[in-house]
Formats: C-alpha cells, sequence, structure tokens
C-alpha cells in the first residue's frame, strides 16, 4: 500500500433546474471516479441515469458527515478517485461539503473544483444590481426579529446583497427589508431560475414587497433575493446610526439613544431620532 498515488477529491457543480445546465467534464468525472459522495443519493439518481453514470453513490449529509468523512478521506488516501455532488448547484454553496473539502485538504490531498451552475450567481448575472461588488449571505434566520438584526448589520453595506430565501417566508422577509433598508433601496427577485416558471423581477423594494405579497405565485418555488447596496456615504452612516440607534434604544430614553447614536456613527441626530 506504500506507494499508493493518493486520489483526488472532485467537488462538482450540478444542474439548478434544467438538467442539461452541466459540464461536459462533470459528466466525465463523476462517470470515471470510484465513488460520487452525494447529499441525498435518491435525489442524485434521476441526474446520474439521465447521463448513463453508473458510478455508486453514498450519502453525505449533516447528520452522517463526520463519518462518511473519514471513510472518504481514508478512501482518498488509498487511491480512489471521489466526486462531491450536492442536491443541485455548486456544493459547500448552502449545501454540504465544508467538512470533507477541510478534512482533504488537511490531509494534503488533492481538491479540485468542477464548476458549473450556482443559483446566488446565475441570479446576480440576470437581475441588472450592481454586480461589481456583491456578498453572499446564504439564508437568514427564519425568526424576524433575529432577520431584522441580521439585515441592520448589513444596512450600510454598499455591495450588491444575495440572499437564499425559502418561498413561505419570502413576503415576510421582503416586509423586513422595507423596514431595514428603507423603501426605495433597488432589489430583485430571482425565482425558478433554468426551470419552466423562472421569473426575475427588478424594483424599489416597497415596490417588489407588494407585488410578491399580493401574488401568491411570486412566493412558489426556488427563490433568490438581491438588495443593492447603499447608494453613498450619507445613507451608508444614517444606516449604521439607526442599527445603533435600535441597540440602545432598548435601555435609553429615545433622546439619549439618538445622541449617543449620532456621536458614535456621526449619523444626524435629528434623522435618528424622528
Ligand atoms: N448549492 C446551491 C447553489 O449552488 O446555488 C444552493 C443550495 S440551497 C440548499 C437551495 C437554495 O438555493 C434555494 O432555497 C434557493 O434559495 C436557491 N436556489 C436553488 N436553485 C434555484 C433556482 N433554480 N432558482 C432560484 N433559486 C434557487
Amino acid at each position: 500500500m506504500q506507494n499508493v498515488q493518493p486520489g483526488t477529491l472532485w467537488v462538482v457543480a450540478t444542474p439548478i433546474g434544467q438538467l442539461t445546465d452541466i459540464s461536459q467534464r462533470a459528466i466525465e468525472v463523476l462517470g470515471k471516479v470510484a465513488v460520487i459522495a452525494a447529499e441525498d443519493t435518491r435525489h442524485s439518481r434521476p441526474l446520474l441515469s439521465h447521463y448513463g453514470i453508473a458510478t455508486p453513490a453514498v450519502a453525505l449529509h449533516e447528520h452522517n458527515e463526520r463519518e462518511a468523512v473519514d471513510q472518504l478521506v481514508r478512501r482518498l488516501e488509498q487511491g480512489d478517485e471521489v466526486a462531491l455532488i450536492s442536491d443541485a448547484g455548486t456544493p459547500l454553496i448552502s449545501d454540504p461539503g465544508f467538512r470533507l473539502v477541510r478534512a482533504a485538504r488537511a490531509a494534503g490531498l488533492k481538491v479540485a473544483p468542477v464548476p458549473g451552475a450556482c443559483a446566488a450567481i446565475a441570479a446576480l448575472s440576470a437581475a441588472g444590481l450592481p454586480s461589481d461588488r456583491f456578498v453572499f449571505e446564504g439564508f437568514l434566520p427564519p425568526k424576524s426579529a433575529a432577520r431584522r438584526t441580521r439585515l441592520a448589520e448589513l444596512a450600510g453595506d454598499a455591495r450588491t446583497l444575495i440572499f437564499y430565501e425559502s418561498p413561505h417566508r419570502v413576503a415576510e422577509c421582503l416586509a423586513d427589508m422595507v423596514q431595514v433598508f428603507g423603501p426605495e433601496r433597488e432589489a430583485a427577485l430571482a425565482r425558478e431560475l433554468t426551470k419552466l416558471f423562472e421569473t426575475v423581477i427588478d424594483a424599489p423594494l416597497a415596490e417588489l414587497a407588494e407585488r410578491v405579497a399580493g401574488d401568491r405565485d411570486q412566493q412558489r418555488g426556488e427563490i433568490v433575493l438581491l438588495v443593492a447596496g447603499v447608494a453613498d456615504r450619507a445613507q451608508a452612516q444614517l444606516a449604521e446610526g439607526q442599527r445603533v440607534f435600535a441597540l440602545l434604544r432598548d435601555d435609553l430614553p429615545p433622546a439619549k439613544a439618538a445622541r449617543l447614536a449620532a456621536a458614535i456613527t456621526g449619523a444626524p441626530r435629528k434623522a435618528l431620532y424622528q
């Protein structure tokens, strides 16, 4: 066993809806490896069958990650090639795989990406919001209070913000965004990308929130929300001032909280108080 050449861990992106959105190289790699580590082997079976891939698959999800990772790293060390896939899109992007990639790299093994679909990037490419600088925030907390706190932390960010959101929460999430970011902030909803009911709507936040709240169809399927960053320094300062004011107001009278928040952040005291 001493001179065995270790295998490579291939991190393979799969489609986010449209079965043909997969690279030729991904098909070749999935066909040649010894084993595919899949988030849900049953879910991936139709894709693999469609491309005539008969490679055995093992499950790698958050509940068995620890044991599965140990076994997969051992197989890599023994010379097996392994491919990692998730249910859709790029593994590790709001999907399992991080522990496996970390463990493989820590063991000195080669880890190679086979790039392809990612809902966040697909949404950004079609939303018409600034794309030179952006930040991927994944899923927001499901409860409103925690979600607003998280949003408030992002309110002063000048980069385009990208979120994944469940269809059951999209209306209330947009309502929170209107509260925290203000009604005028440019935003977009990208739904069911590459699928039959693909929709990309861009509008100021209040308009987008109203449209989604009034149309159940926009609350179905898979959704990416995008929000433009703050446009200028004054707006960023005000957003930061509002965040600090909201924190202080829990323990102080409004006038005092506004004075302190203004002193800390440089935001205008009057605007905060109002
Ligand atoms: N790894 C995936 C990727 O690369 O995009 C993301 C997996 S995450 C568990 C699933 C979330 O991604 C969905 O809830 C939705 O927010 C987003 N998503 C996935 N496919 C999508 C699609 N076709 N259209 C819009 N959003 C999608």
